[in-house]
Formats: C-alpha cells, sequence, structure tokens
C-alpha cells in the first residue's frame, strides 16, 4: 500500500469548493466583491452584479477570473426590477451551468427621521435590501432542490437584530431578511438547502472609510477618535469587521462542513448586540 504523503496531498487537494457556481449580488464593491474574491478562492465560478463602470466591472471580472481560474461572469441587472433578477438567475444557470450558492448582498441606506423620510427611498431601500433576495430566492430555488443541494446567504446587518434612529427603512428591511431567511429555511430543510443571514456590524468598506474622513472634518476630530466614538460607539471590540471575513463565513457557510447550519442570524459585529 502507497503511504500517505501529507504535503502531497496538500498541494493537489481541490479548493473546498470547487465545481460549485455562485451568484453574488451587489459584487462591484465593497462586502460583496469580497464576498466574491472568497468565493472564487475556494474555486467557485461566480456572476457578478452591480452598478458600476462598464470598464471598472470588466477589470474586476476579468482580474478574478485570471487570478483564481474560475468563470466570472457578470450581468448588470438592477436589484429593483424582479424581471432583471429572474434573467440574472437564468443567465447564471445558462453560462455557469448552475446556481449551486445564492449571496443576497445588494444593498442601500438612507438616514432621516420617519416623519421626514422621503417615500422614494422607503421603496427603493425595500426593494433591493429585501424584495430582491425573494425575488432570487424564488429563481434559484427549483435548481438548488432538482440537483438536493444550495446554500443560500443573506447579507442582513447588526439592524436585522436591533435598531437605532433614522434608519426605519434600512432596520425594517434587514429584520424582514432575517424573517425570510427562517421562512425559507424551514421551507428546505429537507432538501440539502440552508439559508442563512450573516448579520455585521461596521465593515471597513470605501464607503465606511469616506465617512471616517467626512466627520473627521465635520467634528474636527482626529480620525481614531472619529472611530471609537462616532462611528464604533456600539461596537464593543471597537474594530472594523473586514470584508475578508465577510468572505470567509460565507465560504464555510457554502461548504458541507455547514450542513446542519441553517436558519441562523449570524451576528459578526465585535459583540453589538450582546449588550
Ligand atoms: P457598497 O455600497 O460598497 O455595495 C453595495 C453593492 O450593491 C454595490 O455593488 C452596488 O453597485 C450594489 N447595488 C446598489 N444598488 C443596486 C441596484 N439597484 N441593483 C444592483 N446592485 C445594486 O455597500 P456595502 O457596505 O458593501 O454593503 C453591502 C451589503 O452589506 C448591504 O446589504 C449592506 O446593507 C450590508 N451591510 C454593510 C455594512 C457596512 O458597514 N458596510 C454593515 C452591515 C451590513
Amino acid at each position: 500500500m502507497d503511504t500517505f504523503d501529507p504535503r502531497a496531498a496538500a498541494t493537489t487537494a481541490r479548493p473546498s469548493l470547487y465545481g460549485k457556481s455562485a451568484v453574488v449580488t451587489g459584487s462591484t464593491s465593497g462586502i460583496g466583491l469580497g464576498i466574491a474574491k472568497a468565493l472564487a478562492a475556494a474555486g467557485a465560478n461566480v456572476m457578478l452584479n452591480g452598478l458600476g463602470a462598464a470598464d471598472a466591472v470588466e477589470a474586476t471580472r476579468s482580474e478574478l477570473a485570471s487570478a483564481f481560474k474560475v468563470k466570472v461572469g457578470y450581468d448588470g441587472a438592477d436589484m429593483t426590477k424582479p424581471d432583471a433578477i429572474r434573467n440574472l438567475v437564468e443567465r447564471a444557470e445558462r453560462e455557469l451551468g448552475a446556481v449551486d450558492i445564492l449571496v443576497n448582498n445588494a444593498g442601500i441606506q438612507h438616514v432621516a427621521p420617519v416623519e421626514s423620510f422621503p417615500e422614494a427611498k422607503w421603496d427603493a431601500i425595500l426593494a433591493i435590501n429585501l424584495s430582491a433576495a425573494f425575488h432570487a430566492i424564488k429563481a434559484v430555488l427549483p435548481g438548488m432542490k432538482a440537483r438536493g443541494f444550495g446554500r443560500i446567504v443573506n447579507i442582513a446587518s447588526a439592524h436585522g437584530l436591533i435598531a437605532s434612529p433614522f434608519k426605519a427603512a434600512y432596520v425594517s428591511a434587514k429584520h424582514g431578511i432575517v424573517g425570510l431567511t427562517k421562512v425559507v429555511a424551514l421551507e428546505t430543510a429537507e432538501s440539502g438547502i440552508t439559508v442563512n443571514a450573516i448579520c455585521p456590524g461596521y465593515v471597513w468598506t470605501p464607503l465606511v472609510e469616506q465617512q471616517i474622513e467626512d466627520q473627521a472634518k465635520s467634528h474636527n476630530l482626529p480620525r481614531e477618535r472619529v472611530v471609537r466614538e462616532v462611528l464604533l460607539a456600539k461596537q464593543p471590540n471597537k474594530r472594523f469587521t473586514t470584508v475578508e471575513e465577510i468572505g470567509a463565513l460565507t465560504v464555510f457557510l457554502a461548504t458541507n462542513a455547514a450542513a446542519s447550519i441553517t436558519g441562523a442570524a449570524l451576528p459578526v459585529e465585535g459583540g453589538w448586540t450582546a449588550q
């Protein structure tokens, strides 16, 4: 019998998601892009989605494909449009062969007191942060059920578990997606499909970096104090979550090792909701 050589096994082992295909909504920047990179690094083919200049999106697409030797496509579906979401899923099934992993990540924010909250912003936040996930889930489930395997990861927020003032639409949509996660998890529990929500606190993205600079200027405070006392006031560990941490958790949820985790809302927020 040949002796087992762990070094040889390590160099020839396939990445954990080899042969799987994923759709990540809102993956042209921030957390979605971090998740798309982590999935591609784990061997999954990826369909990118999101807004952005055509040349920048194409640069991201080709960079991921060549760095990780996986198929990477792009579909610019507007997450406010149910038909476009259905077409995105059909295209991913056609071009990548299947949708084994769906990550509902696209999201927007607007901050205002409820009496002056613009109706159009309420509608857009509910459409992109909540209804888009319903339409995408509805479109991927028949294929996942037929194959007996599926992983759905909804990017909610600490605001899916608790509230802050002035974020009526965002908090409503994020609580809604946690509820949707639980319902679909129950409906698919015997089908080899898991459905989970990730609930990040503040994640360090270019958007947050801009907020640090703006707040530092407007409060005339050094950057470190803005981070500790303004942005991370409620986050006990006083550090930003990173897109790599959210990507790594998404990859883990997509593996066979996470087969029994379903219907969960997983906080990744340095203890914010433990208080
Ligand atoms: P981001 O603005 O960097 O990325 C949002 C993505 O959604 C982009 O790719 C954008 O193009 C896309 N998008 C926006 N509107 C769209 C539309 N109509 N159609 C298609 N795509 C659209 O933001 P982010 O910080 O990376 O946020 C990603 C997700 O993570 C959101 O759901 C957000 O609520 C959630 N989240 C973010 C944080 C944070 O601190 N950054 C914390 C908790 C939860």
